[in-house]
């Protein structure tokens, strides 16, 4: 079995209370598509990403400067019962195209918005790997069966909360210091997700929660399980860097924004730019450009 080799990280810059860096390999690694190759992928990376976050000097010494990542105008479990509560993942659908995510509204109805069955047997390969990865290494316990994590998240400025669990919550013991990390993995290269935008806003979610929940302090990571592209993951931290910024737009206009989207009657006109043509409403919407 080839190893994926050692992990190194790259600092971007800020984003509003935070840091952000990209996680590396050390050496490209081409491809894998199916099969026997695929596991042996997921194998790799989950050994790759635990012993990366237990050997890497500079990473260790990013987990144990960190402080905890607040995101302004956030509560963690607060809400009355005129709360109207939407899944976390309708941040996905938001960051995409407001137009996508007034049909996902209507669509669920505030059920859980349902993972594509083929990205959540991949990502459930990866979880069981990741297990045995901590297990194997010691000093970094994954709580991910036994004890699902789940946030409930208000905003100060309207009437709607957003819930949602994330894919796995570890538990590391690293110079001296306990630090939690929210992972979020999904099948999409780490370089379109920070292009885009899309998934962080959840993702910094779940760990500015699991901060305010279990006063632990936590970092957010998004991790790759696609084999192409340079960077694997990225990871954010709270504590403040200058220079640039990632566009993550602030949680409360998120917010706001889901709130006037779903008092609409009609869907509303899209802004910037869309991707019709992968779009599973193109047949619906009157918006659609292709
Ligand atoms: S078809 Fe285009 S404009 Fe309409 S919801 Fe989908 S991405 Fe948005």
């Amino acid at each position: 079995m080839t190893s994926l080799g050692t992990m190194y990280a790259k600092r971007l810059g800020g984003f509003y209370g935070g840091t952000v860096y990209a996680l590396y390999l050390n050496r490209y690694t081409p491809g894998v598509s199916r099969g026997a190759g695929l596991s042996s992928w997921l194998r790799n990376l989950a050994r790759w990403f635990v012993k990366g976050i237990l050997s890497s000097s500079y990473l260790s010494k990013i987990l144990t400067s960190a402080e905890p990542l607040l995101l302004r105008g956030v509560k963690c479990g607060a809400g009355g019962a005129r709360m109207y509560w939407l899944p976390a993942r309708i941040l996905d659908d938001l960051m995409i195209c407001r137009t996508r995510a007034w049909f996902t509204i209507r669509r669920t109805r505030g059920r859980e918005i349902p993972h594509h069955r083929g990205a959540k047997a991949l990502q459930e390969a990866f979880l069981n790997q990741l297990e045995q990865a901590c297990e194997q290494a010691g000093n970094v316990m994954l709580f991910q069966k036994e004890k699902p994590v789940s946030v409930k998240l208000t905003c100060d400025s309207n009437a709607v909360g957003l819930r949602g669990k994330v894919d796995a919550f570890l538990i590391i013991h690293i110079g001296g210091s306990l630090r939690g990390i929210a992972l979020e993995t999904a099948q999409t290269g780490a370089e379109h997700v920070l292009r885009r935008g899309y998934i962080l806003p959840r993702l910094l979610l779940y760990a500015s929660s699991l901060n305010l929940s279990l006063g632990l302090t936590t970092v957010a990571v998004y991790l790759s399980l696609s084999a192409s592209g340079r960077i694997r993951g990225l990871m954010f931290r709270g504590g403040n860097v200058a220079g640039f910024h990632v566009k993550i737009p602030p949680m409360y206009n998120l917010c706001r924004e889901l709130a006037s989207i779903m008092e609409r009657e009609t869907p509303p006109k899209p802004r910037g730019l869309c991707f019709c043509a992968e779009c599973r409403y193109r047949f619906l919407c009157p918006h659609m450009r292709i």
